[in-house]
């Protein structure tokens, strides 16, 4: 089939994130072309059930009247300020508020930043002024780990934990190293209890520390559940665990809830969920349900003192954003959040969700299904080939493209990471939808056991 002219014109006229730009040029581009509810359409009307929400992202699913009129009405009144030189703007004040508000620790102010990966890379340069600002400029070295995702910007790739995102870009910068990851299935050793690992992880991350000089540790981010890494739903002792060893040296803690916020793990934030108490978080994607661009800092006083103390010794905080704080941005996000409380979403994960967990865990019995872990409305099925060694194929990720690719097929859309598909629906998903969705993988893991 020729493609079509607007397929012919994406090869012609775009590069692809996350694609291989040779292949792009061979099969085009799949384009969608509406949404309604968790569904999208592409341009031949072919409905998917998008069990990604997008980019784990459009939690109020791609269709919502509510968010669109939110724009609308901000952009008549002011499509645009900025918050540079004490300049600010009504919805940016009543949003900055209402996180530090929401916030499942206290906390004190908010920076605006437009995606997750500025917003991580504004936390690093925040880290370096904050110990700058507190006499501690040898305090400069952030840990982050392996398989955690934090974004592609030059300080957010490097505080990415795979290698795709470091080979060929020469990083990661060289202040920031890598721990463990929490990845139980793949990374415990034989006869280990979750236990045993989550203090195994805990004391590989105190020898890190001492290794490096523990003066000389700023931060340490994490997810609550690894995201993009393949949903890594952590051991229950594993946060406790880590964040003892952090206390113990002063090491500020950062909170990626760029995933987990605003309900995906069965609580508003996923701090709540594991008892985490940090100091930075940091929030995008479900803050507006992806429908504008815009991302939060939130900190804590110790945080953000030494930063207005340097600000103020230098004359000013010279960092910061066009669009940060954008007025429509923050409207949305106003509504949005007000949407999640008003139709009592946060409830809908606790229920909804605990049914899906429940229907996916039953996949467990089949021979291609190695693990089956997920936590909320978050979840993934590790494919194997051999259940015993806890191995896919010869190439990691085989398995996972065809199984993903099946499902596209049959009008499902879920990510595969490696092996393992990761399953992150919209928050509005209902009961049927949870069928429609496990019946189709049921249906996939048939058909692969059968090529
Ligand atoms: N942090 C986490 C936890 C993420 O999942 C992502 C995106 N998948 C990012 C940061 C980066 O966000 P963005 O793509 O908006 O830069």
């Amino acid at each position: 089939m020729l493609p079509s002219s607007q397929q012919a014109r994406d090869v012609a006229y775009q590069l692809h994130a996350y694609t291989n730009a040779r292949s792009h040029q061979r099969a085009g581009p799949l384009i969608i072309e509406r949404g309604e509810g968790p569904y999208v359409f592409d341009t031949a009307g072919k409905r998917y059930l998008d069990a990604m929400a997008g980019l784990w992202s459009a939690g109020l699913g791609f269709s919502e009247k509510r968010l669109i009129e939110a724009a609308h009405r901000q952009m008549q009144i002011l499509p645009f300020y900025h918050t540079f030189a004490s300049r600010s703007n009504g919805p940016s004040i009543a949003l900055a508020e209402k996180l530090v508000k929401m916030s499942p620790v206290p906390m004190s102010k908010v920076f605006f930043t437009n995606s997750g990966s500025e917003a991580n890379d504004t936390v690093l340069k925040l880290i370096a002024y904050r110990s700058n600002a507190a006499g501690q400029p040898q305090r400069k070295k952030v840990i982050s780990r392996l398989r955690g995702y934090h974004g592609v910007t030059i300080g957010a790739a490097s505080l990415t934990g795979f290698p795709d995102n470091h080979r060929s870009f020469d990083l990661p910068l060289p202040n920031i190293m890598h721990t463990g990851s929490p990845h139980f299935y793949k990374d415990s050793r034989a006869g280990e209890s979750e236990e045993t690992f989550a203090t195994r992880r805990a004391e590989e991350l105190e020898s890190l520390i001492q290794r490096e000089g523990a003066d000389t540790i700023a931060a340490f981010f994490g997810e609550p559940v690894m995201g993009a890494g393949g949903v890594i739903v952590p051991p229950p002792t594993y946060w406790d665990k880590i964040q003892s060893v952090l206390k113990k040296h002063s090491i500020l803690l950062v909170a990626d809830e760029v995933i987990c916020g605003f309900g995906r793990t069965g609580k508003m934030f996923g701090c709540e969920t594991y008892n985490i108490a940090p100091d930075v978080i940091v929030v995008s994607k479900q803050l507006t349900s992806s429908y504008f661009p815009l991302s939060a800092i939130i900190m804590n006083d110790y945080m953000f003192e030494p930063i207005a103390d340097e600000s103020n010794k230098v004359g000013l905080l010279a960092h910061g954003f066009t669009g940060g704080g954008h007025p429509v941005g923050a409207a949305v996000a106003l509504e949005n959040l007000k949407l999640i409380e008003e139709r009592g979403l946060i409830a809908n994960v606790g229920r909804i969700g605990a049914y899906m967990q429940e229907r996916l865990r039953t996949l467990v019995d089949h021979p291609l299904v190695g693990e089956v872990r997920g936590v909320g409305l978050i979840a993934a099925i590790e494919l194997v080939l051999d259940k015993k060694r806890k191995v896919a194929a010869t190439t990691p990720g085989d398995v996972g493209s065809i199984a993903s690719r099946l499902l596209h097929e049959r009008g499902i859309i879920v990510r595969n990471v490696d092996d393992a598909l990761s399953i992150c629906p919209p928050l509005i998903v209902n009961k049927d939808q949870i069928d429609e969705l496990i019946d189709g993988i049921t249906g996939m893991l048939h058909d692969l056991k059968a090529m």
